[in-house]
């Protein structure tokens, strides 16, 4: 929609295909439905650290279209944006339909021919003039949709990457980029620990914990009025209505970094859409087959057969197989050397709510350079990074989840295809 709309902006003639009925389906869920359109470091230096070892091919993209831009545009196109923790930025009014919105009119005003139901399924090319290896010349001459083919001066592909195929990106540019002799790499499958911040968990390191049940929340909906982490951790065990969240049960393994084990690795996928959301943290509940009152049904009744005992020596009784030292460490008001019978009722009460809402703070996926949440797509060394052209398709250009660059949530995936959406519809 970028590309479109900045080539139509440019007095070109351009018609967008999309396979779905609508335009934009990816974008309207993004943020968790805020859109974390970008992220206000406008250092592009910084901002490009991001990207790892991709970061030095993006200068160029950059200096044409940085975040600043993205403020600028988007602010142009009546919707300005508002900045939020970590320097994660959204419009102001928090809804990616209006992103959405904005980008159609923009289309609407450049001229852009939107074509939906158009499923491009073929790319035809010419072999251009000879001149070794890097053929120089070659073109794309035409695209067949829904058995029609179009012809045009110039190609821009946007098909995206493969994540959520449902929004109708199911890899179709990785094929055709393939076919055209492009070097593809396939996206990094996301099944991998997950980094948490508290200390109390690496503290657990090796121990594993069978019937285990986690509760992830992607915190992007609240605005936190305090950067006091811990206040923050425990006004969520309370989640507002409507807060994106999901849970599981199963085995959990501690580990020195955060946690591990099936039900963890199997979470990672869905844990790095929420970290695209903002802040995510996580409660388990130590005790999912046992409801509040029975639990503390439990606890009174190894109270009562323990009344002259010190607290300490008997906890190993009420909380799972080695997690003793951990709840110790995390209830630290409560006096552990005082005898049983003195534990007041209030105290007992958060001694079972924390058992059943242990909090997390989820700080990255593990195994990738920070919170990496998408990577896979054409290698750069292809592209010329100046135009977004290919090196072997003399009017061929690549956008966004296309390129194979490794980047974590904060607004960084869909900056890039804000920049890179600018320069291919500014070089076609
Ligand atoms: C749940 C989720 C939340 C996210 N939240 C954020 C966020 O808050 N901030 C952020 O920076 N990034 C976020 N991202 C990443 C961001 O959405 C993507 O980086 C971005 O949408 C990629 O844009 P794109 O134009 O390259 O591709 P897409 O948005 O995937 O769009 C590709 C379009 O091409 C169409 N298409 C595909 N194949 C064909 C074909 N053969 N013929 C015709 N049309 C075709 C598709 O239907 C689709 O409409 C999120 C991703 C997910 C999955």
């Amino acid at each position: 929609m970028m590309a479109a709309g900045i080539a139509g902006s440019r007095g070109k003639r351009v018609l967008l295909l999309e396979k779905n009925k609508k335009l934009g389906e990816k974008l309207k869920i993004t943020g968790g439905g805020r859109c974390n359109i970008t992220n206000a470091e406008f250092n592009t230096r910084e901002f490009l650290k991001n990207y790892g070892k991709s970061g030095k091919f993006l200068y160029s993209p950059f200096s044409q279209f940085s975040a600043k831009d993205t403020f600028e545009f988007f602010e142009k196109l009546g919707l300005p944006l508002v900045v939020q923790s970590r320097k994660r930025a959204f419009p102001h009014t928090g809804r990616a339909m209006d992103v959405f919105l904005a980008l159609e009119k923009y289309l609407q005003k450049g001229g852009v021919v939107c074509k939906t139901n158009a499923r491009v399924s073929k790319i035809l090319s010419e072999n251009g003039r000879g001149g070794g290896e890097r053929t120089c010349g070659r073109r794309i001459t035409g695209v067949v949709a829904g058995g029609v083919k179009y012809t045009a001066d110039s190609f821009i592909f946007s098909t995206g990457g493969i994540s959520h195929p449902e929004t109708g990106s199911t890899g179709d540019g990785f094929d055709f980029l393939r076919k055209l002799g492009h070097t593809v790499k396939d996206p990094t499958p996301t099944i991998v620990p997950i980094a948490v911040k508290e200390d109390w968990v690496k503290s657990l390191a090796g121990v594993s914990l069978s019937f285990m049940k986690i509760t992830f929340y992607a915190d992007g909906q609240i605005v936190l009025g305090t950067s006091d982490d811990d206040v923050h951790l425990w006004t969520r065990s309370a989640p507002v209505d409507g807060i994106k969240k999901f849970a599981k049960k199963g085995k959990i393994l501690f580990t020195h970094f955060g946690i591990s084990g099936p039900l963890i690795l199997n979470s990672a996928k869905e844990v790095a859409d929420l970290l695209e959301g903002g802040e995510v943290t996580a409660l388990i509940d130590a005790y999912p087959d046992t409801d509040h009152g029975a639990l503390e049904k439990k606890i009174i009744k190894v109270f009562d057969a323990n009344k002259n005992k010190m607290l300490k020596n008997i906890f190993k009784e009420i909380v799972p197989l080695g997690m003793n030292d951990a709840i110790l460490s995390l209830l630290g008001q409560i006096d552990f050397d005082a005898k049983v019978h003195s534990v007041t009722k209030e105290e007992r009460k958060q001694i079972v709510d924390l058992l059943k809402a242990l909090p997390l703070t989820v700080t990255g996926l593990m195994g990738y350079d920070r919170a990496v949440v998408a990577d896979g797509g054409i290698t750069l060394k292809e592209i010329d990074m100046k135009t977004m052209r290919s090196s072997l398709y003399e009017n061929l250009y690549v956008t966004g989840d296309l390129l194979d660059i490794v980047r974590p949530s904060g607004g960084f995936s869909l900056q890039l295809c804000w920049t890179t959406g600018f320069v291919a519809g500014t070089s076609c």
